[in-house]
């Protein structure tokens, strides 16, 4: 198979149409068995479900190619669950797991000539996502879905090196609590565009979104999990009904305590706290984990120890380990890498 003639270095984070994509319809009670498309667009009635309240959910994941030349994802089995979840929590029918990985893997493999080579740092980004297609006014449920997933080859997240983010406390909030912040639904990413926005102007990378209900707790960003290391190295991340499960953030809680002998806590984390800590990051299939240096609570600097220009040890040992094993140069838990 001949690749594209993309230079992949110089790829950024953006949608690029690829060949193929993947499309399941369900209808009258039932998903059919779904074809691989090269038709980009989609047609839906105006009044369909998603374009009118919003009944749509989404999953983000990586296929890329190994060091010894073997096109992989990571952990797509976790992605389908989560999906599963998502569904179940806004009255869609599930797409079952076992047939979102089989839609997964085709759908990679039909655009395998869009994968980057190993060493560029690129990745073909993989976009599973569902939603009601048919008209709907009253408000309830839609009686017909489309599942669909497309593929985009996206650049190196840390082009010309890795920078610290800035974030700041944000005083809007991501979710509620028993509302819908576990879930990966873009309702929660349309309500944050406001924050992030203003983030950016104020000269911020990115929000930190604290509990909804006390706001003395840190949740996440509007993209990625917290994980923090104390000063006597143990690795932190916040515990809360309201967070979105990353499974990065799992992977990485796995691979403190089972590659580096680190202890590993979830626990709630206290905005008390944040000035204790030695290094913080933000964690997620796009970066893996993006060092944060600075976190500015209403004016007042919180500068973590390990600086605005790297990562920090702990972090970098973090992000070495769980990159070396999706690479495949460092051996794998069973499951993890899957071959397309
Ligand atoms: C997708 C997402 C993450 C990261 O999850 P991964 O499975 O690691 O990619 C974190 N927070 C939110 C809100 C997300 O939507």
């Amino acid at each position: 198979m001949e690749k594209k003639n993309i230079e992949w270095a110089e790829l950024g984070f953006g949608y690029m149409k690829t060949d193929y994509r993947f499309v399941s319809h369900y209808q009258n009670g039932a998903w059919d068995e779904g074809v691989l498309t090269e038709d980009a667009n989609v047609v839906i009635n105006e009044c369909a479900g998603v374009l009118q309240y919003a009944q749509t959910v989404f999953e983000g994941m990586k296929a890329y190619t190994t060091a010894d030349g073997r096109i992989v994802t990571f952990r797509p089995d976790l992605n389908g669950e989560r999906m599963e979840q998502s569904a179940v929590r806004l009255e869609m029918p599930v797409y079952p797991k076992e047939e979102f990985v089989k839609a997964v893997l085709k759908t990679i493999k039909a655009n395998e000539a869009y994968v980057p080579p190993y060493g560029s740092g690129a990745t073909l980004y993989v976009r599973p996502y569902l939603f009601g297609s048919n008209p709907v006014i009253g408000v309830k449920p839609a009686d017909e879905y489309q599942f669909r997933v497309f593929t985009t080859p996206v650049g190196p997240y840390f082009k010309g090196g890795v920078k610290p983010l800035t974030i700041r406390i944000s005083d809007f909030d991501r979710a509620a609590p028993n509302g819908t912040g576990h879930i990966k639904a873009g309702l929660n990413y349309a309500m944050s565009l406001y924050a992030i926005v203003d983030a950016h102007k104020q000269g911020y990378d990115e929000n930190m979104y604290l509990d909804a209900a006390t706001r003395t707790k840190v949740e996440e960003t509007g993209g990625a999990n917290f994980l923090f290391v104390t000063k006597d190295g143990k690795v932190v991340t916040p515990k809360s009904d309201s967070i979105l499960p990353s499974i990065t953030r799992r992977s990485l809680m796995q691979v403190a305590r089972e590659y580096l002998g680190l202890e590993a806590q979830e626990r709630e984390v206290y905005v008390e706290e944040l000035a204790d800590f030695a290094e913080c990051g933000l964690c997620g299939t796009a970066a893996v984990i993006s060092p944060v240096g600075k976190i500015v609570d209403h004016g007042k600097e919180i500068c973590l120890p390990s600086g605005m220009s790297e990562m920090g040890p702990v972090t970098k040992k973090l992000y070495d380990t769980l990159t070396g094993i999706q690479m495949g140069t460092i051996k794998a838990p069973k499951g993890w890498v899957v071959e397309v």
